[in-house]
């Protein structure tokens, strides 16, 4: 019998016993296949010597002290790193232990920031509909997902949630993407209109949307009227980067292809690669030259932020996805699945679009590819197509979203970086086989 209450107390788990490159091992012996990266996290795959080799030194020399006493080298070197990788003027980072953390932090430091410069009337976040910013309770409040809010609605603080950017779904036949990109981002003028400019402080997005959208980049020319909106009303930016940032669609930070920079950015998964839990926030000079210059603190801390041992681990990453040029991979890897996937499986009548970006990409499924009808509830699709591939040896991330209020399913893989062309087959083989069998099972 378990004693831990597991995400689904009923289900049964095989019990992980090691990892090889891209592969994890059961009990058994029995071989997965890992095509999600558990939820986009294990970028360099599961047995990664320099990561362990930095953990293990870094354990040996100082495996922790209390940031409020000492700050440490590992965390020094790698927020270095990490503004040396973002535009100007993201210059500063604060470290946490996952991404619900860093996204809280980033909202307390929105608010800190209007307080510090004379504008406390500020204090209405506006977010987006699909979207899924963490499990805290400020994190919960801007992510816009009913079902994980519903139960928690009347402990959530009142966040206005805005249409997502969802061209297969949204985009009309007569209209250009440019026309649509600017439909939906102004959107977010009304918004801060209705509100009062002088009551709103930030605009909150992934800018690939991840657990709730299957890897849903935005249209070209989206963020950039995003980012014109929010200056002229003194709004932060804060870009939610947990899943899709740390190279996993082919640039160190996912923005850098929106050309635009945003206020405030958070990171988590990909960062430690799963060796270790870590999250970040990074931050723009003039956030942090509010918070320094005014209170010269910031009002907020948790015991484990700047973790030795996580910070050796996620220096050690970041090293690898640079020294390795392994953005490079991403991209090219990631343009190999996403063609060998539609050859794969667009033919199939229940696949309605494949699409993201880098080695993030989501597979929508429908019940009707002409008129986009949602796969229903019913098929419970997310809870087959996961256990099926399962039984395949493959992982993948299987997702009930809700596409405009109604209920959708998409397929969400994020492989690590490091897979080779011979896994991609196999990964696009395995998920065919479970797909195929799951939709027997569906009266479409
Ligand atoms: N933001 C985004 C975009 C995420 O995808 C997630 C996790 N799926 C989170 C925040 C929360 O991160 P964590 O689970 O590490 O708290």
């Amino acid at each position: 019998m378990t004693h831990i209450l597991h995400r689904h107390c009923h289900s049964q788990l095989p019990t992980v016993t090691c990892g090889d490159g891209i592969y994890l091992f059961d009990q058994q012996g029995k071989q997965y296949l890992d095509g999600c990266g558990g939820a986009a996290v294990s970028n360099l795959g599961h047995s990664h010597t320099a990561v362990k080799k930095a953990m293990i030194e870094q354990i040996e020399s100082i495996p922790f002290a209390h940031t409020g006493f000492f700050t440490n080298q590992a965390s020094e070197e790698l927020a270095t790193l990490l503004t040396d990788l973002a535009p100007e003027p993201l210059n500063h980072v604060y470290f946490v232990s996952g991404g619900s953390e860093a996204v809280e932090s980033a909202l307390k430091m929105a608010r800190q920031y209007f307080v510090e410069i004379g504008k406390p009337s500020k204090t209405q976040f506006i977010a987006r509909r699909q979207s899924y910013h963490g499990n805290t309770l400020g994190a919960l409040a801007v992510g816009g997902n009913e079902w994980r809010r519903e139960k928690f609605t009347p402990l959530l603080s009142e966040v206005t949630h805005i249409s997502p950017c969802y061209a297969y779904r949204d985009q009309q036949d007569n209209e250009s993407e440019l026309d649509y990109s600017l439909r939906v981002a102004n959107e977010l003028e009304t918004e801060i209109l209705a509100l009062g400019a002088e009551n709103v402080m930030a605009f909150v997005a992934e800018p690939v949307v991840g657990a709730t959208a299957g890897a849903l980049p935005a249209t070209k020319g989206y963020f950039k009227r995003i980012r014109e909106i929010c200056d002229k009303y003194d709004v932060l930016l804060i870009l939610d980067e947990v899943m899709c940032g740390i190279g996993r669609t082919g640039t160190f930070y996912a923005f850098e292809q929106d050309q635009i920079v945003p206020d405030l950015v958070t990171i988590a998964k990909g960062l430690g690669a799963g060796y270790q839990p870590i999250g970040g926030v990074v931050i723009s000079d003039k956030i942090y030259d509010a918070i320094a210059h005014g209170s010269g603190f910031f009002q907020h801390g948790h015991t484990f932020m700047a973790h030795p041992v996580a910070c050796a681990a996620a220096l050690a990453t970041v090293q690898t996805i640079v020294s390795e040029s392994l953005l490079d991979k991403v991209q090219e890897q990631g343009k190999k699945l996403r063609t060998k996937l539609k050859e794969s499986l667009l033919p199939l009548s229940y696949v309605g679009d494949i699409r993201g970006r880098g080695l993030f990409i989501g597979i929508e499924l429908v019940a009707d590819k002409q008129t986009k009808t949602p796969l229903p509830t019913s098929t419970e699709a997310n809870k087959v197509v996961k256990q099926l591939a399962m039984k395949h040896g493959l992982m993948c991330y299987p997702m009930a979203g809700t596409i405009n209020g109604r209920a959708g399913h998409h397929i969400l893989l994020a492989p690590p970086f490091i897979i080779n062309d011979k896994q991609l087959d196999e990964l696009v083989s395995k998920l065919k086989t479970a797909l195929v069998e799951a939709a027997q099972g569906w009266a479409l």
